[in-house]
């Protein structure tokens, strides 16, 4: 398979190519050059499988054998063998019609790690092979870092920096990028917000100098091979309830859109999907655009959900991609426009191509404490408030058709106590694994939010100024 830039005036790369560059050189973000389509035959055989034999089975076609270096079974079924539940990702039933599909039994206890611990495998094979060397630079809000530190530790041939807002992520979120101890992991409390460590990145990445000098990759959900691997949960999930012969629906607690366009693209793979529904909270840009055509950021609003808490959804650009007809030329001038006055409007076809797969709903700060409140006292289930916004948003949506509705469980409750304790009158309790991240000791630098200070801070502590992963 080849891959794509949304923008068009980048090179066309192979799978490889695509994992380690991560963000298109225009710009834009890499897509398949077609949908390779999986059989109903195929699909159907799912139910039963080990979580390990279908990621293989889905994946195949979108990254072939796997990197040079590593082979794509092997280094799956590795990815998966430090998850705490046999099944990997367990489908568990709610309510009559609703389904929850727990993906938080990773190593740091949100969904992050299904595709992260596969990422580091694969990055850290390809770079053995070819005997080049990586510098990952993240810019977080709390699950990627920690998730990124967890799949990139002690990896020879990668420095990770993570750049996180100080003072405004959770104590767990900055102890999970704080306490390890290897070498290359680099985590930085940069004196600013989430958006500015995000502006940082994105300046350091259009330094094509520098991106070449220490071979910059970005492991964020820009990066496809994120993207890919959340395609199969959804296939699994959908044999489980009777798929390919019935559709089922999908509720996603959403951000930055990759885990919901994960969903999107198992559909045009060939998944029968009923509806995917958008569940954001109070930062609900995604559910006005989908409303009103329009795409206009407001300014970012706390909550008690913070990975969700975004206005700018950078995968967002892949469905306009595809709800435009894959027009790079309609991409680039929304982007320009964005760029310029700050927002931009779908046409009529690309919004009714959207609402024809997607609704969106959101909940606020209320509904989410009272549905945390409301399923605890009835099943006994404590939800964390990402997946409460999913079962939220559910809810308006399930009397609406027959299908299975399934409510993508993003993040542990053990991870957010005390929006839990708040709700449900009681925490949950704190997995092994958390308990060693909770009482190993603090380490990271501090600097300033600005460009230059962080370049120069990667260029002291990197260990890879002169190597070359260039695409
Ligand atoms: C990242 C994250 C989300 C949002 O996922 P996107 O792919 O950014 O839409 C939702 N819940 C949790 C717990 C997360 O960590």
């Amino acid at each position: 398979m080849h891959y794509i830039s949304t923008r068009g005036r980048a090179a066309r790369l192979d799978f490889e190519s695509v994992l380690m560059a991560g963000l298109a050189r225009d710009g834009g973000l890499y897509v398949p050059e077609f949908w390779p389509q999986i059989e109903a035959e195929t699909i159907r055989a799912l139910a039963g499988q080990s979580y390990v034999d279908a990621a293989s089975r889905i994946m195949t076609p979108l990254a072939g054998d796997g990197v040079a270096g590593g082979k794509l079974s092997d280094m799956v079924s590795e990815a998966y063998s430090g998850f705490s539940h046999q099944a990997v990702v367990p489908l568990l039933q709610l309510d009559s019609n609703l389904w929850l599909l727990e993906l938080f039994h990773g190593p740091t206890l949100a969904f992050k790690d299904l595709a992260m611990q596969l990422l580091g495998l694969m990055m850290d094979r390809a770079l053995q092979a070819s005997g080049a060397r990586a510098t990952i630079l993240a810019a977080t809000s709390g699950d990627t870092g920690a998730a990124a530190v967890e799949a990139f530790k002690n990896r020879e041939a990668i420095d990770l920096f993570v750049l996180f807002p100080e003072g405004r992520i959770s104590e767990i979120q900055r102890r999970q990028m704080t306490t390890s101890s290897a070498g290359n992991v680099h985590a930085v409390s940069v004196q600013g917000t989430f958006d500015d460590c995000q502006s940082i990145m994105k300046t350091l990445f259009a330094d094509l100098e520098f991106r070449d000098r220490i071979g910059l990759s970005a492991v964020n959900s820009v990066n496809w091979a994120r993207i890919m691997a959340q395609t199969v949960y959804y296939f699994t999930a959908a044999a489980s309830l009777g798929g390919p012969d019935r559709a089922v629906s999908f509720s996603v607690p959403t951000g930055n859109f990759g885990d919901i366009f994960a969903g999107y693209a198992a559909m045009q793979m060939g998944l029968p999907v009923e509806r995917l529904v958008i569940a954001t909270n109070t930062n609900d840009i995604l559910a006005r655009t989908l409303e009103t055509g329009r795409y206009e950021p407001r300014s970012v609003v706390p909550t008690t959900s913070p990975s969700m808490d975004i206005q700018v959804s950078s995968n967002f650009e892949r469905l306009i991609f595809e709800a435009s007809g894959r027009s790079a030329d309609r991409v680039q001038s929304l982007m320009g426009e964005f760029s310029e006055n700050g927002a931009f409007a779908l046409s009529d076809g690309e919004l009714s191509a959207i609402r024809a797969a997607f609704s969106a709903h959101r909940a606020c700060e209320d509904e989410v404490n009272e549905t945390m409140r409301r399923v605890y006292s009835r099943t006994g289930y404590l939800a964390d408030p990402h997946t409460a916004v999913g079962i939220a948003a559910a809810e308006r949506e399930i009397g609406k058709t027959n299908a299975p509705m399934v409510v993508l469980a993003t993040a542990h409750p053990a991870k957010f106590p005390g929006a839990v304790q708040d709700a449900a009158g009681r925490t949950a309790d704190v997995p092994k694994r958390l308990k060693a991240i909770l009482a190993g000791n603090e380490n990271h630098v501090t600097a300033e939010a600005d460009v230059s200070a962080i370049r120069a801070l990667i260029d002291e502590r990197g260990r890879f100024s002169g190597s070359k992963v260039q695409v």
